[in-house]
């Protein structure tokens, strides 16, 4: 085959064959086929799309690329979530712990954060003495033992994401459903669950900023999963603000903490959120009806057995449980300031993105990927969307050990903020279910 000629076909919008897509993906992974090539045709798919057989065709060569995990030793039950990104989202660690709880396992492959959306392998690695890193023996005792184990993507699960997705970061190349789609799925298909429910975010905060784009994306995914054997859904929710209150690694996990422990004075999109995640995966499972799955998990957070799940995850894994059961003790950053509302008015909008941007300008997120995370700087909410703010009062708290980026991490964040003099239309934060 001639990498030429695949090039010139896509150019003109035709359709790849199976074996050509299966040897664009190997070579490139070896090395074979050079960058510039792969470039232009990942721009290619850009502009010309790729059909469903097509992006189908991706996804296995993508995923057949590094090792498949087999989980057939935990039984015919196991499911897992997937979030496409967004601003303050933290309900794997939430939802994990649900479900282990009510009895179902967890095992979980999960990343690090890049850009203006959080990972939540460093959320939990800000729990002190937390291991992510662990071989697969070990990572699937853990689920048998607790039901429960969140680690890092091992080195060779998909390896021909990794070096796809480094140049589609610097080639203008990562916007592509077909992409996107095929780097999502590649992932989760190696991961091994028999059961996929698909996070979908929408809005300003999101990588899909408007629905119909959200939609596309999760009926290609989903299309992609149920082809492949796997039983897959979707829910698309809202990210045209940050989901909770909290942003940042270690901010986080706190309010992790407060919704397991409290659920009923905690921030409550962020419940609601959870709670449906968690709901739609034991629906998908055969569990029992939805409304019956919603009562389920309302129960285990009441009683206490998801947090007690939660500490028990986090103790197996190396880390220092006495920080579940005390959430001061965790380290609180050396700067904090407070950003007060200029005027009053109603928080109308907020550029989501934009408070991303701000979190990681203090520390809490990486502009390229060999940053470190700073585990306690970022923001904390006092007001959000929809709240009446007067003159003067505090909106945010801004945490940092880099006390040289507070100005600049104030600006963006005030000018990511909007008042309004009347109160903003609220919008649902479950738009759509896809497969469901
Ligand atoms: N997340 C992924 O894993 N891949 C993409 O292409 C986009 C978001």
């Amino acid at each position: 085959m001639l990498m030429y000629e695949i090039l010139n076909k896509k150019k003109h919008g035709q359709e790849l064959t199976t074996s050509e897509i299966r040897w664009v993906v190997d070579g490139f992974t070896s090395g074979e086929i050079p960058a510039y090539q792969m470039s232009a045709l990942l721009m290619a798919v850009c502009l010309k799309g790729m059909t469903t057989r097509e992006t189908a065709d991706l996804t296995m060569a993508m995923a057949d690329s590094g090792d498949i995990m087999d989980l057939s030793c935990l039984g015919d039950k196991t499911i897992d979530k997937h979030s496409t990104g967004g601003v303050g989202d933290k309900t794997t660690l939430i939802v994990g712990p649900i479900i282990a709880a009510i009895g179902l396992p967890v095992a979980k492959m999960s990343g690090r954060g890049l850009g203006h959306t959080g990972g939540t392998i460093d959320k939990l690695q800000s729990i002190p003495g937390f291991r992510t890193e662990m071989t697969t023996e070990e990572f699937l005792d853990n689920v048998k033992k607790h039901g429960l184990c969140i680690a890092g993507q091992s080195g060779n699960l998909v390896p021909a994401d990794k070096k796809i997705y480094a140049l589609r970061d610097v080639t203008a190349t990562v916007d592509s459903i077909p992409l996107i789609a095929a780097s999502i799925m590649s992932k989760k298909i190696a991961a091994g669950a028999g059961h996929i429910l698909l996070d979908v975010k929408t809005g300003n905060g999101a990588f899909m900023k408007d629905l119909r784009d959200a939609r596309a994306l999760a009926e290609a995914m989903v299309n992609i999963g149920n082809g492949c054997g796997r039983k897959t859904a979707a829910i698309i929710t809202d990210m045209s603000a940050p989901l909770g209150r909290a942003i940042g690694n270690n901010l986080e996990v706190k309010e992790v903490i407060r919704v397991l422990s409290d659920c009923r004075h905690s921030a409550q999109d962020l419940l609601e959120v959870s709670v449906a995640i968690a709901a739609n995966m034991l629906y998908m499972v055969d569990y029992a009806g939805l409304a019956a799955c919603e009562a389920k998990v309302m129960e285990v957070l009441e009683n206490g057995a998801a947090l007690d799940k939660f500490a028990e995850m986090v103790e197996a894994q190396g880390g220092d449980r006495s920080y579940i059961e005390n959430p001061d003790k965790f380290e609180v950053a050396k700067y904090t300031r407070q950003v007060c509302s200029s005027s009053g008015g109603y928080i109308g909008s907020i550029d989501t993105e934009g408070l991303g941007i701000a979190a990681m300008i203090l520390g809490a997120g990486r502009k390229t990927p060999e940053d470190e995370v700073c585990y306690s700087s970022g923001i904390v909410l006092t007001s959000t969307i929809g709240s009446y703010v007067e003159k003067g009062q505090i909106i945010a708290l801004l945490y940092t050990n880099d006390k040289n980026s507070l100005l600049e991490a104030e600006h963006k964040f005030i000018e990511s903020i909007k008042l309004t003099p009347t109160m903003p239309q609220t919008v649902p934060l479950i738009h759509d279910k896809i497969g469901l």
